[in-house]
């Protein structure tokens, strides 16, 4: 069995696909909620699941996210900016060792083996917790933790949204990316571009958006 992390945007939902296609049933997808700016992401979360007919759990951890006072640009009305460490503010300190570990977890009694995360090392913004070093460490660590071979799926990792635009078209999936997923951080749903719905401002819009022109013009 696989688990997914699903987060409602394009990344995670591409690399639903490609369980579908790579690993064998059952497929399950988790959704973390943990105060997003925008509820509209866990809704595109459930719709998606819905729709590609996979088993969809979401998982508050809203009020552990506010214990560990984690905030930030995505939890809170902040500017996206750069932190001093170079980061961009919307870096959440061990957000994807914290999904990986919550995941695993959950999915022991249902003898998971396999972990599916949709990052990319190319053009993220350098988040050290979407590079290969902490992928393989988690892998490891959660083997190690859970007396369970795991492995952890990283499809994308090295792909540029460019890619992940074709890879999601390649299987029929362009218009469905394009619609049901949510990338921009400003939470705008009301315009729809052709390659999908937001403020076509923020960094994650215009990274969508270039992706999606040099994918397919
Ligand atoms: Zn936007």
């Amino acid at each position: 069995m696989a688990v997914v992390l699903l987060s409602g945007g394009q990344d995670s939902t591409t690399a639903l696909l490609w369980t579908k296609a790579n690993l064998s049933p059952p497929w399950y997808a988790i959704t973390f909620a943990y105060r997003q700016r925008h509820q509209i992401e866990i809704e595109c979360a459930k719709r998606i699941a819905q729709k590609l007919e996979v088993f969809h759990t979401i998982i508050d951890i809203g009020a552990l996210w506010n214990a560990l006072e984690v905030v930030n640009a995505l939890t809170a009305e902040l500017p996206i900016t750069q932190t001093l460490e170079g980061l961009p503010t919307t870096f959440v300190p061990g957000r994807n060792l914290f999904f990986l570990t919550a995941a695993a977890a959950w999915g022991y009694p249902r003898s998971e083996t396999d972990l599916v995360i949709g990052v990319s090392q190319v053009d993220y913004s350098g988040y050290p917790d979407c590079r290969a070093p902490f992928l393989e460490a988690a892998e490891k660590a959660l083997s190690e933790a859970l007396a369970r071979s795991i492995r952890i799926h990283a499809p994308f990792l090295h792909m540029d949204k460019a890619q992940l635009w074709k890879y999601a078209d390649a299987l029929g999936y362009r218009e469905f990316i394009a619609e049901e997923t949510h990338t921009c951080y400003l939470g705008q749903r009301d315009v729809r571009h052709p390659w999908g719905y937001g403020c076509g401002q923020c960094p994650a819009c215009r990274l969508r958006q270039a992706g999606y022109e040099n994918a397919f013009f």
